[in-house]
């Protein structure tokens, strides 16, 4: 199993248009604070999901020389991680799309002149893609009713994307991504940065350590990280294009 993060930015994205600070002049510069917006490539031998489909999905797919996609998993209807799923109409027709039936009708309605084909999923209920076992599981992201992150299983290697979240997810989440090799977490900002929707830093690090995650790297970021080269060595900051490779 391959994974890939294609976009580790926050809604806005770094540079943030009109922003002049040190993190964003460094995103203009090309430097590693550039962030496009959330989507992450699963690969196996069989084909190529995608989690979540951000707004700048074409430019993600040129870059990594990704030729077909076999599936879609939404975690929540918001618009910096569904409203790319168009960036790729024409190329490919009736791609297969997964979640929960809410958030499928929700993003569907949308999205509807595309005709994607819509495939309803439970939480904690596996489903096979691609080799692969996905997991839908509740996280807490209001003021969305039921977000979900995803955990892939290959064979004994297990990887949690935790999608958009507070840090107060259910127990039951909890006991279904404990162990992880690797958890990619939301983590929108440093502690001195106030958020409600989402975990800061170090929350995202006390949930890695509450389910003993292997490895950790944050995603989402915003602009209000120092620039990357600094900022990662305070943290286990994500980058666009990050790969993570399990044989
Ligand atoms: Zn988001
Ligand atoms: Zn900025
Ligand atoms: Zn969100």
């Amino acid at each position: 199993m391959k994974i890939t993060i294609l976009g580790t930015g926050d809604a806005t994205g770094t540079p943030v248009i009109g922003c002049n600070c040190p993190t964003c002049q460094d995103a203009h510069n090309g430097g590693k604070s550039q962030r496009t917006r959330f989507a992450i490539l699963v690969e196996s031998p069989e084909g190529s999901v995608l989690v979540d489909t951000g707004p700048d999905l074409r430019y993600q797919l040129l870059r990594q020389n990704t030729k077909h996609i076999d599936g879609v998993i939404w975690t929540h209807g918001h618009y910096d991680h569904f409203a790319g799923f168009a960036e790729f109409h024409r190329v490919q027709y009736n791609v297969d799309v997964y979640g929960l039936p809410e958030t499928l009708e929700y993003i569907l309605g949308y999205l509807q002149f595309l005709h994607p084909k819509k495939n309803e999923r439970n939480l904690y209920e596996p489903f096979e893609l691609i080799g692969l076992e996905f997991t839908l599981f509740e996280v807490i992201h209001p003021p969305v009713k039921r977000s979900v992150g995803v955990m892939v299983r290959d064979g004994n290697t297990k990887v949690v994307i935790t999608g958009d979240t507070q840090r107060d997810i259910p127990e039951k989440s909890i006991e279904t991504i404990m162990e992880p090799d690797l958890l990619i977490a939301d983590a929108i900002v440093p502690p001195t940065v106030q958020v409600k929707k989402h975990m800061n830093t170090v929350e995202a690090m006390d949930l890695a350590c509450e389910i003993k995650a292997k490895k950790v790297v944050f995603t989402h970021l915003s602009h209000f990280f120092k620039p990357h080269d600094e900022a990662v060595k305070e943290y286990p900051l994500g980058y666009d294009g990050m790969v993570f490779e399990y044989l």
